[in-house]
């Protein structure tokens, strides 16, 4: 089963901290909407027969920003060229201020199954400093409107480790978002990307980022309240009620493959069973635009993962996801972890950071605080 993401690069106004591709407006809509088509069309030729369709996620930028007639008939297009399968999960991110009740019923009629709210606090100062466009009532309005419109399956995105935030508030937020009874919550700690006005402003020290303890302490809290309340922490920023983590995520995770279309998108294909193909797209509309409208498939650069890259791919994106799944690795890969890494291994078990069940590793929430640190001891040998 292979995935597809659709990338809308518009915001109404760029957050302080973001560093996903996309600009302020909706300029060259049209001409960004023509290539999208052209785009989706052109990869149908060599992929469409490859691999049914498990799931379609709207990312940005703010998809939302899209009436639902425009998505309606991306979807339409998607499924008259590709084998998307009939319980296809098919995600769209939505920013509080820019849908309604009616807005989110038309998402839904359009075929859209779930909602991914981009919330990131419910203190309005909070908001404020991000520079986030909507207000601490307009996100807990999305939510509940989300619900009334007639979705089951909502995520709320929120942020912690906010520049002064103490853990009491970030408490406050995540317990306003349970009131909501999201069936997943991802939460972030906040990471001061380079060319964000954020990064000026640290550099500049007109704010002064949280210390890794005050860090730590929030994602405990996170990791210790969302357990207490049964959502199963299934990636190092995901948490879901069962039966409800997101299948688009979990492709990506598991390294299946995914076609990615719209300026800045990233693809992923299998070229052997140990080997790869990574291709992306422009950071640009009018050079995504142009590449598509002068010829067939220019992507903006790409990279062949080997076997080596491959396996320490595995080894890292299984660890976000708590689990070390080492028959894996040796019927796929014919890898097994030299001596030193095993005797590590152990080590990690003993000390509280790993838990093995069979030739499964897991990870503990003490492993999950540290799950960096771990994945840089295993991979570089
Ligand atoms: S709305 Fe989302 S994509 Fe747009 S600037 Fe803010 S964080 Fe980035």
């Amino acid at each position: 089963m292979a995935s597809i993401y659709i990338h809308i690069p518009y915001c109404e106004r760029k957050c302080i901290y973001c560093d996903f591709y996309s600009v302020e407006g909706l300029p060259s809509k049209d001409r960004f909407l023509s290539a999208l088509r052209d785009e989706i069309d052109l990869y149908a030729i060599r992929y469409a027969d490859a691999e049914p369709i498990d799931t379609i996620f709207f990312g940005g930028g703010t998809p939302s920003l899209l009436h639902p007639s425009t998505i309606a008939a991306i979807l339409d297009q998607l499924r008259g060229r590709y084998h998307v399968a009939p319980d296809a999960e098919i995600t769209m991110e939505a920013n509080p201020g820019t849908i309604t009740r009616e807005s989110l019923s038309g998402y839904l009629s359009a075929g859209v199954n779930r909602m991914s709210i981009g919330i990131q606090s419910f203190q309005q100062s909070d908001l404020e400093f991000l520079g986030r466009i909507h207000s601490a009532q307009q996100a807990e309005t999305a939510v509940k409107d989300a619900y009334g419109a007639g979705f089951t399956n909502v995520n709320v995105d929120l942020i912690f480790s906010l520049p002064g935030q103490t853990r009491t508030r970030w408490e406050d937020t995540l317990k306003r978002a349970l009131d909501l009874h999201p069936v997943h919550i991802s939460a972030y700690s906040l990471i001061v990307e380079e060319n964000t006005p954020l990064y000026s402003m640290v550099k500049r020290h007109i704010v002064t980022p949280v210390t890794e303890i005050i860090d730590a302490a929030m994602y405990e809290s996170t990791m210790d309240i969302l357990a207490r309340h049964g959502y199963r922490h299934y990636e190092i920023s995901n948490y879901a009620l069962p039966g409800f983590e997101c299948r688009h995520n979990l492709n990506y995770w598991n390294h299946s493959n995914y076609l990615s279309f719209g300026p800045s998108a990233h693809s992923f294909w299998r070229i052997t069973a140990t080997t790869a193909r990574r291709w992306w797209n422009d950071r640009s509309i009018d050079r995504y635009c142009a590449g598509i409208e002068s010829g067939p498939d220019l992507p903006g650069g790409e990279e062949t993962i080997d076997r080596d890259q491959m396996i320490d791919e595995e080894i890292f994106l299984g660890m976000r996801c708590g689990v070390l799944n080492l028959p894996r690795l040796k019927i796929v890969y014919g890898f097994e972890f030299p001596r030193v890494q095993n005797e590590l291994l152990d080590s990690y078990i003993r000390e509280g950071y790993m838990t093995r069940d069979g030739d499964i590793i897991g990870l503990t929430p003490r492993g999950f605080m540290v799950c960096d640190a771990l994945i840089e001891n295993l991979v570089h040998f």
